[in-house]
């Protein structure tokens, strides 16, 4: 059983003077390098995840014609309007730059169709397609994962329930975490949610 480190989202939008900066997200990028160490060092594989949208992108409010931070429908799926992040090849979309991007082994980009939200790093919101995620871990026997990242209860929450729906098991490196938190208790609920489904909450120092 070989397992890999997963670290979700760690782009420039999504940390401090982004367009869609989570509270505190720049702190977790030193747990990020310090995990890769650690696992680099167990010779697990390292991969991060890249938010890749075209900039016609329908879950952007300015594509919807709504308000920001607010919710409604998107071809048939509930939708929360953000504003315009993570634009491909535009700089906030690219990797925080302390993250020591040289040890990445696989890079998986994930909202590309402009017709449908992407939070999960296995499958669109609606399962609708599939990434080259679960195929690459499958070619490299892996079947244990660690996941933190932002934000915890948007993109590391859905990647983590769909791993556990396909047999994965699944470690939340709590402390490498953020969340948006709409509402106060999200992340919270989030952690919560994944517990139930089956992932184990683990610290850094399980990792040494
Ligand atoms: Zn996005």
């Amino acid at each position: 059983m070989k397992s890999a480190l997963m670290l979700v989202d760690l782009q420039n939008d999504f940390c401090h003077g982004g367009a869609l900066a989570v509270h505190d997200a720049d702190a977790v990028i030193n747990v990020a390098n310090r995990a890769i160490e650690l696992c680099k060092v167990h010779e697990m594989a390292i991969i991060a995840t890249q938010d890749w949208h075209p900039d016609d992108h329908g879950s952007f409010a300015v594509n919807a014609g709504t308000e920001p931070w607010t919710t409604g429908e998107l071809n048939g799926l509930s939708q929360v309007w953000w504003p315009v992040h993570c634009v491909q090849e535009q700089p906030g979309a690219a990797f925080h730059p302390q993250l020591e991007k040289q040890s990445l082994d696989f890079v998986v980009r994930k909202g590309q169709n402009s017709g449908i939200d992407s939070y999960s790093a296995f499958f669109d919101n609606g399962h609708r397609a599939a990434t080259p995620l679960h195929h690459w871990l499958k070619g490299n026997q892996i079947n244990r994962l660690i996941v933190m990242g932002l934000a915890t209860d948007y993109c590391v929450k859905f990647t983590v329930l769909d791993a556990l729906d396909m047999g994965y098991q699944v470690a939340l490196l709590e402390e490498g975490c953020r969340g948006v938190n709409l509402s106060p208790n999200d992340s919270q609920q989030a952690i919560e949610q994944m517990q139930q489904a089956g992932a184990r909450l683990i610290t850094l120092s399980e990792l040494a």
